[in-house]
């Protein structure tokens, strides 16, 4: 059948006839007993028929000027290059080409030479491209043309793994943050628009020639080069070096413009983001099309690796190939300085050597120098640094109304509900504020006016805010050497720790021997107490867990005398402890209220009281609470998004996972390391105690020796404790796996080659 239509249409005579694999039409390759073509045939349509016209008309023009290396149209017998045939009922139209020998790129050795040629082999062509009109061409709009890459958003819910989904739209929202500003000043000109590795031929280790254009764009000159640098480097170990040597032959022959070098890194994550939204679309609309996801797995283990790849490093390294001056961030001691002059030297700055952050993604943090910094320490953004939905969501909201309680609008019921759904149903009435240390203030001032009462128990070493009625309930502050020392209205129990303290058996023994104790404590008090609060799991006392069973006896005494309980989940909640969503569930209490923080609002600045309906309506018969800020729409929104993204997906049970695995090579590490005394907590919330070798006296000055040298190497973890000798871990939830051991390898590494006090067993 086809045989004879070529016979006829061409007036050449095939012995063979092969099917090729193709992305949606279907191409042949066909020899004769003198020469091989490929002939091409597309559905029907003007559109179609039209492009194919321009290709032809374009491909013939390179030809003109001397182009090597591309296929050549051949016309039919009646000297035309495209037609339109019917058969079996159905239009196609059918074109025939040239065949070009050699490899294609994808089966070859990659090397920085191949590189380097395939830099020239583009110069060349895009300087002749560059010259070349076709209305056609430069009126059509399609998906895979970068220029126009978020019109693939839609394919975004086809995208099934939702964390790697997350990881498309955060690339998506920095190309509308970074890309589309600078579209309109960009070089435009007709571009090849598909330089990949089955594109691409090569012969004697360098490019002979370029097939396939059919996704030919009228667009930025440098797409050429960000889609060329994607399927050259996407599966290669040395990718930035391979980018480096094409960018540079490219630029020998046509420069670049520095502009153009500003966003190739977001180009590049473009363009593999096009790639993985539409074989995510393929794949839903035809399972069975394998053609479409051969490629997918290396885009997607390239899009996390860009991703580790600092765009600010990326581009300096791009500059300083090119010959560009390489950005210099502003000098860090004058930022200092400005810094020091007018805040106060109170406020303090982390490390030896502080961070100078510049940008930050998921579990990653970017320096000003161009340095990836992964970032194990900060659960404020539990879903992830700039996690583009709550990016989203702050924007979307800022543009639309930011008010006040004090009016009528949908999200703070929508999200006081979804809220609430997460608390037992006793928990059943919230309050926003904007911190932790506001909650923790108002939480005092509601329980004192519900029961009449003014003083209040707390844990040793417990933190619970900086405001005044903060500070008087955080041993943390008030019993340091600097502080204001105990007020006569605190209480203060020992802390429920079974490493360091008098009962160690956490099999629930403990616990109630210490609840015993605090009970008797609150026996002897001259007055009830209004309020016990504490942490499921003590922060800044090290992370110390609560003993087993420590909670149930001593809310009941607290609640027996009047009192009522508060659970402070600012550090704890949302999930992180992997096994529960609230830390107060370890210890199968329901509190009376709960205060919570941090990861609310992944880095935007909310707090909530959560209480039951009684201790609010006595809390209602005094003066009218109102936060300007708290509970705004912005908020709302942000507050519903960072609920929403830790179901969908699924960062509970990730910090289980990750954190479980986390944990057991801490352990690990203290079967082979005597300073590592103790390693505790749960989820992604974890503390290792360090010692002097063998023996359980803290040491601080290792601790802090393991921290600033993690951070040099580029990790970010903190100490803490009484005696600020606990490495203190608590990284946003996404954190993986492969992290979790980046992390412990690297306080090996430490301990074993720099640390002579550390004992290796
Ligand atoms: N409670 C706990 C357990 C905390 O760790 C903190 C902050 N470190 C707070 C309350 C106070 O929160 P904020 O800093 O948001 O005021």
């Amino acid at each position: 059948m086809l045989d004879k239509i070529i016979q006829r249409e061409f007036g050449i005579e095939p012995v063979e006839i092969k099917e090729l694999d193709g992305y949606d039409n279907k191409n042949y390759k066909v020899s004769t007993a003198d020469a091989v073509y490929i002939f091409k045939t597309y559905q029907f349509s003007r559109e179609q028929l039209d492009l194919i016209k321009a290709e032809n008309d374009l491909l013939m023009y390179l030809k003109a000027v001397g182009q090597n290396g591309i296929p050549e149209p051949i016309s039919f017998t009646d000297n035309s290059y495209e037609r339109v045939v019917t058969v079996k009922n159905n239009m196609l139209i059918i074109r025939m080409l040239s065949f070009l020998k050699g490899n294609f790129i994808g089966e070859a050795t990659f090397t920085t030479e191949l590189a380097a040629s395939l830099g020239r082999f583009l110069a060349e062509l895009d300087s002749k491209l560059i010259n070349y009109t076709n209305y056609v061409l430069k009126s059509r709009q399609h998906d895979w043309d970068l220029q126009y890459a978020l019109r693939n958003r839609e394919y975004l819910s086809a995208i099934e793994n939702t964390n790697n989904r997350s990881v498309v739209e955060y690339f998506f929202l920095q190309f509308e943050e970074i890309v589309v500003p600078a579209l309109p000043s960009l070089r435009k000109s007709i571009i090849h628009n598909d330089a990949n590795e089955w594109n691409l031929l090569t012969e004697d280790n360098k490019i002979s020639g370029i097939i396939d254009f059919g996704d030919v764009a009228y667009t930025p000159l440098i797409n050429e080069l960000a889609i060329a640098i994607t399927y050259a480097c996407y599966n290669k170990e040395s990718s930035t070096e391979f980018a480096l040597s094409l960018l540079k032959a490219y630029h020998d022959i046509s420069p670049l413009q520095e502009q153009e070098i500003n966003i190739l890194y977001y180009l590049i994550a473009a363009r593999l983001c096009v790639s993985v939204c539409n074989s995510a679309r393929a794949k839903q609309v035809n399972p069975e099309n394998t053609y479409v996801t051969i490629s997918e797995q290396y885009a997607w283990k390239f899009l996390h690796h860009l991703l580790t790849i600092n765009p600010i490093g990326f581009e300096n390294k791009v500059r300083a190939e090119l010959g560009f001056e390489v950005n210099k961030p502003e000098p860090f001691d004058l930022l200092m300085a400005t810094r020091l002059k007018h805040l106060s030297a109170i406020i303090s700055v982390s490390y030896e050597h502080p961070l100078y952050v510049k940008k930050a993604a998921f579990q990653y943090m970017y320096d000003a120098y161009g340095n990836t910094i992964l970032d194990a320490y900060n659960n404020i953004p539990h879903v992830g640094h700039s996690h583009p939905k709550v990016v989203r969501a702050g924007q979307r909201q800022l543009a639309k109304l930011n008010t006040n309680t004090r009016y009528i609008y949908n999200s703070l019921g929508r999200y006081a509900e979804k809220l609430l759904a997460k608390f037992p149903e006793s928990l059943n009435k919230v309050f926003f504020v904007n911190s932790g240390s506001e909650a923790s203030d108002l939480a005092i001032r509601i329980a004192r006016k519900h029961t009449g009462f003014s003083k209040l128990m707390v844990v040793e070493h417990g933190y619970h805010g900086h405001t005044q009625a903060g500070i008087d309930i955080s041993d943390y502050k008030f019993n340091n050497p600097k502080g204001q020392g105990q007020k006569s209205f605190i209480s203060k129990a020992p802390i429920p720790d079974t490493y360091r303290g008098k009962f160690k058996n956490d099999d629930g023994t403990a616990g109630a021997a210490y609840a015993k104790n605090a009970v008797q404590q609150l026996a002897k008090s001259d007055e009830p107490i209004a309020a016990f609060i504490a942490e499921p799991i003590i922060g800044c006392g090290g992370q110390v867990p609560l003993a087993k069973g420590y909670l149930p006896p001593l809310y009941q005494a607290i609640r027996q005398q009047g009192g009522v309980c508060i659970s402070d989940e600012v550090q704890t909640g949302f999930g992180r402890l992997g096994d529960v969503f609230w830390g107060f569930e370890t210890q199968e209490v329901i509190p009376d209220l709960v205060i919570i923080g941090k990861p609310m609002g992944n880095g935007h600045p909310m707090g909530a009281v959560i209480t039951t309906t009684e201790i609010a309506a006595s809390f209602e018969t005094g003066v009218e609470f109102f936060s300007s800020f708290g509970g705004n729409p912005v908020s709302c929104e942000i507050g519903l998004t960072v609920l929403d993204i830790i179901e969908e997906q699924h960062l509970q049970a990730n910090a289980k996972d990750v954190g479980d695995y986390y944990k057991s090579l801490f352990l690990e590490l203290k079967e082979r390391f005597d300073c590592i005394g103790d390693v505790r907590g749960s989820g992604l919330f974890l503390g290792v105690e360090i010692v002097k070798s063998g023996t359980q006296e803290p040491d601080a000055a290792l601790a802090k020796y393991i921290k600033n040298e993690l951070r040099n190497r580029h990790i970010l973890i903190s100490t803490d404790g009484p005696h600020d000798s606990v490495l203190k871990t608590k990284p946003p939830l996404i954190f993986t796996k492969e992290n979790a051991k980046t992390v412990v390898d690297t306080v090996e590494a430490v301990l074993r080659v720099d640390n002579k006090k550390a004992t290796l067993n």
